[in-house]
C-alpha cells in the first residue's frame, strides 16, 4: 500500500509554502497580504444561497463548478445526517435558491452505515436525499433547484481528502469563487462549515466530524503533527465574534485526545 501515501505526500506539498506562511505570521496577517480582495468572498447582497456539502473539493472544485453570485450552505452530506425535525427547523429560515449532492460523499457512507444500506451506492442515497428534501421544498412553494456534482468537476485526487484547513464561517457567506483565481489559489484547501447559518451544536458537530476526517484514513493523516498541525479557521465579522467563534471551536478540539489535541491550531480571522 505504497502508492497511497506517496499520492498523499505529493498532494501535502503543494499546500506547503500557503501553510508555511500561515503557520509563521498568523492567518489574518496572511489574509491581509495575499487574499486582499478577501471582501469579495464574503459578499451576500442579492446573491443565491446554494446547500453543498462541507467537502473541501466542492469549495476548491474546478474553476466554474460554482460562480460568484452562489454563496455555499456548507454541512456535512448537505444535512443529509441531521434528522427531520432539525433539518426542517433551519430550513424555514434558510434563502436557499439551491441544493446539491456530489459525486463520493464520505457523510451519504455514514448515513448508508446507519441505516443498514449499500456503502457502496453512496452516489445512489445522496441524489435520492437530495431530490426528495428539494421536492419537499417545491411543495412549501419554495423555489430551490437541484443538482449533483461530478467527480470531475470537484478538485482532484477523488481518492482521499487534501484539506489542511476547515473553515468555520460564522460570515453568511464564504464563496472562493467570487475570488480572482489566483488569491482563490492563495486560499489553503479547506473544509467550510456554515457556522452563521445554524446553531452553535449542529455546527459544533460538523466540526467534530470534519476534524475526524482530515485525522483519518481518507484525509492526510498523520501527516498533520505539532509543528504543522490541522488549521481550524473561525472565519468572522469582526474581532468580538472572531473570539467567541474561537472559544466555541476550542469547545470541540477539546474533546479529543490530548495527542490529536496538539495536531490541531486555531487561527481565524475577521474582515478588516
Ligand atoms: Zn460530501
Amino acid at each position: 500500500m505504497r502508492e497511497p501515501n506517496h499520492a498523499k505526500k505529493t498532494e501535502w506539498l503543494h499546500g506547503e509554502a500557503i501553510m508555511k506562511e500561515i503557520y509563521n505570521g498568523g492567518m489574518q496577517a496572511y489574509i491581509e497580504k495575499q487574499v486582499s480582495h478577501i471582501e469579495d468572498a464574503l459578499s451576500f447582497d442579492g446573491k443565491k444561497f446554494v446547500v453543498m456539502c462541507v467537502d473541501e473539493r466542492l469549495l476548491f472544485g474546478q474553476e466554474g463548478l460554482f460562480n460568484e453570485n452562489e454563496c455555499p450552505v456548507q454541512t456535512p452530506g448537505s444535512f443529509i445526517l441531521c434528522s427531520k425535525e432539525e433539518r426542517e427547523k433551519i430550513f424555514t429560515n434558510l434563502p436557499i435558491s439551491g441544493f446539491t449532492s456530489h459525486e463520493g460523499c464520505g457523510a451519504c457512507k455514514v448515513y448508508a452505515k446507519q441505516r443498514g444500506l449499500d456503502e457502496e451506492d453512496t452516489d445512489a442515497h445522496g441524489k435520492e436525499f437530495g431530490q426528495k428534501i428539494v421536492e419537499e421544498l417545491r411543495e412549501k412553494g419554495r423555489d430551490v433547484y437541484y443538482r449533483h456534482i461530478t467527480g470531475d468537476e470537484m478538485h482532484h485526487p477523488k481518492e482521499f481528502h487534501i484539506a489542511r484547513v476547515v473553515y468555520y464561517i460564522n460570515t453568511k457567506t464564504f464563496n472562493p469563487f467570487a475570488l480572482s483565481e489566483d488569491e482563490r489559489g492563495r486560499l489553503p484547501i479547506g473544509f467550510g462549515i456554515s457556522r452563521a447559518h445554524f446553531n452553535e451544536g449542529i455546527a459544533q458537530k460538523d466540526l467534530k466530524l470534519c476534524i475526524s476526517i482530515a485525522f483519518g484514513a481518507h484525509g492526510f493523516g498523520n501527516l498533520f503533527t505539532e509543528e504543522e498541525p490541522l488549521l481550524i479557521v473561525p472565519v468572522a465579522v469582526d474581532e468580538d465574534s472572531l473570539e467567541n467563534m474561537k472559544t466555541e471551536v476550542n469547545d470541540v478540539v477539546k474533546t479529543f485526545a490530548v495527542e490529536d489535541q496538539k495536531r490541531v491550531k486555531i487561527d481565524g480571522f475577521y474582515s478588516v
